[in-house]
């Protein structure tokens, strides 16, 4: 027989990563929470589409697969800095999969294990109340799962020097690309940031750079100007370009709070994913905060209700303290030519030690707190 909590389940905002893992966990308890997404198909957010092993592995624990989605095994690093290259294998075997296939099948397997999903763009909350374009949402407890969007009244601290902005553009199959980048997860490092190229289902690269938004602003606010100027500068990265770019659309998000962590919250009010934590996006592990802070918030939520808002906050802060720190220490390091360059003779020297910091930049699976009841 299933358990089902007497309390009215959270509504969860927003239906990406973070809002269905909080969802399927709570549905998995039995209950029919409701997720609200602005989007009633589901896009292809901006993205590196890296998915890390600890990614799957939390994918695993949900029920949700993977392994029909086309993606491509990724199974080492190539780190490039000025010219010069390294690889070393990873630690466990990773996925490069679109943002739009994942995200597909993770709103598929949440609506399977009995969420509900109702479209509408909350613009403020307060109270319990969700205030959307199309109604107002009552609730006791609210999951904050809206990524990168803020919610007018709850946005996070943005840093007013020099901004992280990410870019990417999709670049379709191409034999030669194929051959270049195969099963890699490739850095690139340059003065001010890095770009990760890696394949996808059909063959297609994700192109995604993070760099500082003063670089854009050098090169007159035109994204194709500024990658024109990062491949002339890195032939590495020109190859896999090729001449294919130019063409291809170029999308951009500004001031990603990079490093960011709550570590208090309102009562009732549970942040999650990017809303939580936002890891530099080098480390590769968004997806996998994302999937584990909504595990955890849910299993809070079951155990305490609206009160366990507090305690769920300041323990996945603490769960993501070390990660997220280490992260923008690499980060620092590989923006700057004599980090990167450092970096590289280090990885060159010793693999063990990339292979040991790729371990530590993951946020440990085990929530630490198991779930009141759950359904066979
Ligand atoms: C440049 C860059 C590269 C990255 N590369 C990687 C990578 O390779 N691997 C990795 O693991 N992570 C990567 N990340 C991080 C990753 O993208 C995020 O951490 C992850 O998407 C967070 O998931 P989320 O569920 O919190 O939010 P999101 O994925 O942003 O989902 C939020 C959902 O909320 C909905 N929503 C937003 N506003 C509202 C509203 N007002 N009302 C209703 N619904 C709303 C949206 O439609 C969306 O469905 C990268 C990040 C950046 C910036």
């Amino acid at each position: 027989m299933r358990f089902v909590p007497a309390l009215e389940p959270p509504l969860v905002l927003g239906a990406g990563p973070a809002g269905c893992a909080a969802a399927i966990e709570l549905a998995r308890a039995g209950l029919t929470p409701t997720l609200i997404d602005r989007c009633n198909t589901v896009g292809d957010p901006l993205c590196g589409g890296f998915m890390s092993w600890r990614t799957l592995a939390q994918l695993d624990a949900l029920g949700v697969q993977t392994a029909d989605l086309g993606g491509r095994r990724v199974d080492h690093l190539r780190l490039f800095a000025h010219g010069r290259e390294v690889h070393t294998p990873l630690p466990q075997a990773a996925l490069g999969l679109s943002r739009h296939a994942f995200d597909s099948r993770l709103r598929e397997v949440s609506l399977q294990c009995g969420a509900r999903l109702a479209i509408d763009t909350i613009r403020t909350f307060s109270g319990g109340i969700a205030r959307g374009q199309q109604r107002d949402w009552h609730a006791q407890a609210l999951f904050l799962a809206t990524g990168k969007h803020d919610i007018r009244g709850q946005s996070r601290p943005r840093t007013r020097s020099d901004p992280a902005l990410g870019l990417r553009i999709r670049l379709p199959a191409h034999p030669a690309r194929e051959a270049l980048v195969g099963s890699a997860i490739e850095l690139h490092l340059f003065r001010g940031g890095y770009a990760g190229i890696v394949l996808q289902e059909g063959g297609s690269a994700n192109v995604c750079l993070a760099l500082r938004k003063s670089a854009l602003a050098k090169a007159g606010g035109d994204p194709a100007l500024l990658l024109d100027r990062v491949a002339s500068d890195n032939a590495h990265f020109a190859a896999r370009l090729d001449s294919d770019w130019r063409t291809a659309r170029i999308e951009t998000v500004g001031a990603v709070p990079y490093g960011w962590i709550a570590r208090t919250t309102e009562p009732g009010l549970f942040r999650l994913g990017d809303q939580a934590a936002v890891i530099p996006s080098l480390a590769g592990e968004g997806m996998s905060i994302a999937l584990a802070s909504g595990v955890m918030a849910a299993r809070h939520w079951l155990a305490g209700g609206a009160k366990a808002a507090q305690t769920y906050q300041r323990a996945f802060a603490t769960r993501a303290h070390a990660p997220v720190q280490l992260a923008k220490a690499a980060r620092t390091l590989a923006e700057t030519r004599l980090g990167s360059t450092a970096a590289l003779a280090l990885a060159r020297l010793f693999p063990a030690l990339v292979l040991d910091l790729a371990e530590r930049c993951r946020i440990d699976t085990d929530s630490h707190v198991q779930p009141a009841v759950t359904c066979a």
